[in-house]
Formats: structure tokens, C-alpha cells, sequence
């Protein structure tokens, strides 16, 4: 018999990603699609804003699959980039003075400096207060942002890559962190498609 394990965001993420998909669908849409999940406990029924592990890696797949199941894949990932931005300006506000992002010394470093800092800031973030694990690494001037346990696709399995959330919630980080620059971003392998994790590839240097 094979058991899974259980793994979980922080409530506070949990409750981020719910306030984004309503920033970009209404409420409306987002109670729709709790339905279409069969989590309609959330309903008018967020986690509450704390750092306690009880949001379940299984509850964000579901969601970023029923963002496909409703929208079809295509918008379905549109929907999933533009949450996953708003995922970031959520998150910034909360997290951004506990990651030093918003120390002056970070904010006068040099651009190639200060993107390598902020992804092992915000690595570090996802490492010490969730379960998902995350690794960055740098090769041939390009960030890899390896998840190495993903809750979007979490036990998903798909032809292909599935987190779109991930490449959005990035390309906001770099467009703030860069201040209003375009990097090139893309998953190029995920765990829902059989590879060992879900990569982030980023282009260090801007498009524009
Ligand atoms: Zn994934």
C-alpha cells in the first residue's frame, strides 16, 4: 500500500492565493471554482492570516486544476500567471521586510547581485515556513529555480508542464525586484510530468 504523506502551506499562503484569484476572477468566480472542487468549505471562508501549517499542498493542486477543468488550458494558465503575480504583491507586503527585500543595502545592490539575493531570499522563505522545498541554482547565465516538492501540480499528472502560478508569481518578483524590468521565465520540467521536479528557468537579463 502506498501512503502519502501530507504537506502544507502556511495559512497565510493559503489565504494569499485565494485573495489574488479573487483580485483577478471576482468573487464570484473564485466561489465557482471552490464548488467545481469540491471545496466549498472556503467558501466566504478563508484561512485565517497566521503562520499555522493547515493549508494542504492537495487543496492548491486541485485549485490550479479546476483553473484548467473551467477555463480550458489555455485559460486556464492565463488565469494561473496573473493570480500568480498577485500572489507576489500580496506576499511582498507580508513577507518582504522579514526577507530584507526592502533594506536599503538590498535595494542599492547591482542587478545581477540583487536578483541572485532575492531568489535565495525567497527560496529560503519557502524552505523554512512551508513544506515546499526549494533549490536555486545558477548555470550559464541563467537562474534555475528548481521546486523540488510543488503543491500546484501535487499529485497531478499531466503531459505537460502545469505551474503556471510558480512562473507567475517569478516573473512579478523579477518585474519588482528590477524595477518594471521583463525577464524571460518558463517551467521547463515538472513533477506532474513525470520529471524529478517542477524547474523554473529565468533568463538573468531582461527582454525590456
Ligand atoms: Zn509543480
Amino acid at each position: 500500500m502506498i501512503t502519502t504523506a501530507q504537506y502544507y502551506y502556511p495559512n497565510r499562503m493559503g489565504r494569499i492565493i485565494l485573495l489574488s484569484m479573487e483580485e483577478v476572477m471576482g468573487r464570484n468566480g473564485v466561489n465557482a471554482l471552490l464548488k467545481l472542487g469540491s471545496l466549498s468549505s472556503l467558501i466566504e471562508n478563508y484561512p485565517p492570516d497566521n503562520t499555522g501549517l493547515d493549508f494542504p499542498f492537495s487543496t492548491v493542486s486541485n485549485i490550479t486544476e479546476m483553473l484548467e477543468q473551467a477555463y480550458g488550458p489555455h485559460g486556464g494558465r492565463g488565469l494561473a500567471l496573473r493570480i500568480g503575480r498577485s500572489c507576489f504583491n500580496y506576499g511582498v507586503r507580508q513577507y518582504g521586510t522579514q526577507m530584507g527585500l526592502t533594506e536599503m543595502a538590498f535595494r542599492l545592490l547591482p542587478l545581477p547581485a540583487k536578483l541572485h539575493a532575492g531568489a535565495s531570499a525567497f527560496a529560503e522563505l519557502f524552505n523554512k515556513f512551508t513544506d515546499q522545498q526549494v533549490r536555486v541554482e545558477e548555470e550559464g547565465g541563467k537562474l534555475l529555480w528548481h521546486i523540488e516538492r510543488c503543491p500546484l501540480c501535487w499529485e497531478r499528472r499531466t503531459y505537460d508542464p502545469v505551474c503556471h502560478l510558480a512562473v507567475g508569481l517569478l516573473q512579478e518578483a523579477l518585474y519588482w525586484l528590477s524595477g518594471g524590468k521583463v525577464f524571460n521565465v518558463e517551467e521547463k520540467t515538472c513533477a506532474a510530468s513525470g520529471d524529478k521536479s517542477c524547474t523554473i528557468v529565468i533568463d538573468k537579463f531582461p527582454i525590456s
